[in-house]
């Protein structure tokens, strides 16, 4: 899904507490693509303006992966994994002695990425490092499945808004 789509997602399910926890949740929804491709297009925009040197093809928007640079892939392994966000979620859980439930955007994000990638760009590694095991779905930017995206996205602010409107009457 698009990076707004999964804020949104994240932030619709896990943020509805508080203006603060809103944004927390907003965060971990956009970031596994902030942490990989963010920092690919931050990187483009350096080469751009020239302060750093690089021959990436600055002009496409899906780039082909060989002309990736080296970063990208384990950055989308690291971010884009079930197991990796169960750790980090047990992690924090352990340090707070209870449950970071904003955080939870991140998984949410992960299970989007499962069925809205296709083999054709970023399949989602969901078991990285056990297995690379993935699903070929498809793509996010078909009419098939944003169109659903969006009314489920007003449907569930709707709602979000519904409720916090009748909770302050
Ligand atoms: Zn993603």
């Amino acid at each position: 899904m698009d990076i707004i789509s999964h804020g949104l997602w994240g932030s619709g399910v896990f943020g509805q507490k508080s203006h603060k926890l809103f944004w927390l949740a907003f965060f971990f929804g956009i970031m596994p693509d902030l942490f990989s491709f963010g920092i690919l297009f931050f990187h483009r925009i350096m080469i751009r303006f020239g302060i750093v040197s690089g021959d990436m093809p600055v002009q496409s928007f899906r780039p082909e992966h060989a002309s990736l640079p080296f970063y990208v892939n384990p950055l989308y392994d690291l971010t884009h994994s079930l197991i990796i966000f169960l750790i980090i979620f047990f992690i924090i859980w352990l340090i707070r002695k209870k449950p970071l439930w904003e955080i939870g955007a991140w998984g949410l994000h992960i299970l989007i990425d499962i069925p809205s990638h296709s083999n054709a760009f970023f399949p989602t590694p969901f078991l990285w490092p056990i297995s690379d095991f993935h699903v070929n779905g498809i793509s996010w930017g078909n009419p098939i499945i944003y169109i659903p995206n969006l009314i489920l996205l007003a449907l569930l602010y709707g709602w979000f808004f519904y409720s916090k409107k009748k909770k302050n009457t």
